[in-house]
């Protein structure tokens, strides 16, 4: 075993940031349940150690503890459950398959008893080829073509969230056309949008998503002056003929650690709905809180359980339902990030290493260690894409060296291409080191680009102490695989 030396804190650190006790050690709340590490000081996943990851699927790589996977689904799934039971006779969970879909994530969700979000028609061809039941998935997307709608009718998906007037007349007239009936939410904008670590609310909505609940001023685009969209739209939705109006949908945001934002657009969407059986003498029968529930990527973020924020939520519509005098609709939520992610790592191995002088907020300097790895944005966007922060350790093994603020970088041509803006780690990190990112299940993946025609890395599934790969690495040779020009012979 090796003697933690406690890092000096860096003037570049950020505030949010502690210089840590010790560097390798684990912080509780961000690993997968199976991830540990051994005597000899290795990060282990269900017992199987890093190095022997590294050695067998090569890195980067994206290692998927099935298990956590399946667990965080079913607490999502009993929680909401067992906090709606009595007030509205259950709760329906629906995996966002965005946030990670494969054939293999799509057919656990399924398994754990979780019905699939999907995004478009790739998705839904991935839910419906994975065996997920078309009664259990819905399909989103704020622009959908005519075959991603064809394709939904065809395959008798349970609900299509409708996003805009347009989009409910267009989807009504195809339907007809093709003697079907369309099974609709409508995406509704409550005005309430996640902050991270807190909610904002606003009248208006500009943004490219959803049927907003305040009173449009203008005639245009469907719209009708005094009324909201959200109002025309249901009126619409309920006197055409080829459209099963099922209920609404709402979606606040993401990365969300606390109820009241949940809450509060609760509480709008059922004024909604009140207003809906006030004018139409309906009482929809669904309603969809959308996803969004916040994970832990450092030490900072503190989730909240599922059960715990299930209970808050029910509160808040409970007493909602009571003032409007309103029967509960089957309410549905859509979490992606809060069971891909936690579940997820990537291992990669370091190359480069090098040390700068930085300029301090203070108009001093201070050292900044650069840790360069195998991979970068293209196997991971977000720290690029939207100043997401992430940790690190070192998963071969652990060091007495101390530990430095250290800046983690990937290999693209890009001065922006981080992965781990800041953290401590060992200061005798270097090449031939193995790195464990955590939190890399949700949007990674998924995100994942040839970028200076780097390959993609594989996804490897640890379930009950063993491993399997479920996409495998991307070859040079996948590089060529779509180009076409026959004088170019491959
Ligand atoms: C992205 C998205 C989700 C999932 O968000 P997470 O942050 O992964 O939970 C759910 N519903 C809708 C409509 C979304 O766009």
């Amino acid at each position: 075993m090796t003697t933690p030396q406690p890092a000096p804190a860096s003037p570049l650190a950020p505030a949010w940031l502690p210089a840590p006790g010790d560097a390798d050690a684990l912080v509780p709340g961000l690993w997968a349940a199976g991830v540990d590490r051994d005597d000899a000081g290795r990060l282990t996943v269900q017992g199987l150690g890093a190095p022997d990851l590294a050695a067998e699927f090569g890195t980067p790589l994206l290692v998927l503890d099935e298990d956590d996977f399946r667990a965080r689904a079913r607490a999502f799934r009993s929680g909401f459950d067992a906090a709606f039971a009595d007030l509205c006779g259950g709760a329906d969970v629906y995996y966002a398959g965005k946030s990670l879909l494969t054939l293999s994530t799509a057919r656990w969700a399924a398994e754990e008893g979780l019905r699939v979000d999907t995004a478009s028609g790739g998705e839904l061809a991935v839910a419906l080829r994975a065996g997920v039941d078309p009664a259990h998935i819905g399909l989103h997307g704020n622009n959908k073509s005519d075959a991603e709608l064809t394709a939904a009718l065809e395959a008798g998906v349970g609900r299509i969230i409708v996003d805009s007037i347009d989009e409910l007349e267009h989807l009504a007239a195809l339907a007809a056309e093709q003697g079907r009936r369309a099974p609709v939410m409508l995406r509704l904008t409550p005005g309430v949008h996640a902050h991270t670590h807190d909610f904002i609310a606003t009248a208006h909505e500009d943004q490219k998503f959803g049927l907003s609940l305040a009173p449009a001023t203008t005639d245009r685009d469907g719209n009708v002056a005094g009324r909201s969209p959200a109002s025309v739209a249901v009126a619409a939705a309920l006197a055409a003929e080829s459209v099963d109006l099922l209920g609404v949908h709402c979606h606040i945001g993401s990365q969300i650690f606390e109820a009241d934002g949940f809450g509060l657009a609760a509480e709008r969407v059922l004024e909604f709905l009140a207003q809906v059986k006030a004018e139409h003498g309906v009482e929809l029968a669904e309603l969809d809180l959308g996803g969004g529930h916040g994970i832990a990527y450092t030490a900072v973020d503190a989730p909240r359980p599922p059960a715990e924020i299930a209970a808050a939520l029910a509160d808040d519509v409970q007493k909602a339902l009571e003032r409007l005098q309103l029967a509960c609709p089957r309410i549905s939520i859509e979490p992606g990030r809060a069971i891909s992610g936690p579940a997820g790592l990537t291992l990669y191995t370091v190359g480069v290493t090098k040390t700068v002088d930085a300029d301090t907020p203070d108009g001093g300097t201070a050292a900044r260690r650069y840790v360069a790895v195998d991979g970068g944005m293209s196997d991971n966007p977000r720290p690029v894409l939207y100043d997401a922060d992430y940790t690190a350790v070192s998963a071969a093994r652990t060091s007495d060296a101390q530990a430095v603020l250290t800046r983690v970088v990937g290999k693209h041509c890009e001065s922006g291409d981080v992965l781990v803006r800041d953290v401590y780690l060992p200061e005798d990190l270097g090449r031939g080191d193995l790195l464990a990112v955590p939190a890399t299940g949700a949007y990674t993946h998924v995100m994942a680009s040839n970028y200076n025609a780097l390959t993609r890395p594989a996804v490897v599934a640890v379930a009950g102490g063993r491993a399997r790969v479920i996409i495998r690495r991307e070859t040079q040779e996948d590089l060529f695989a779509r180009e076409a020009d026959p004088r170019l012979g491959r």
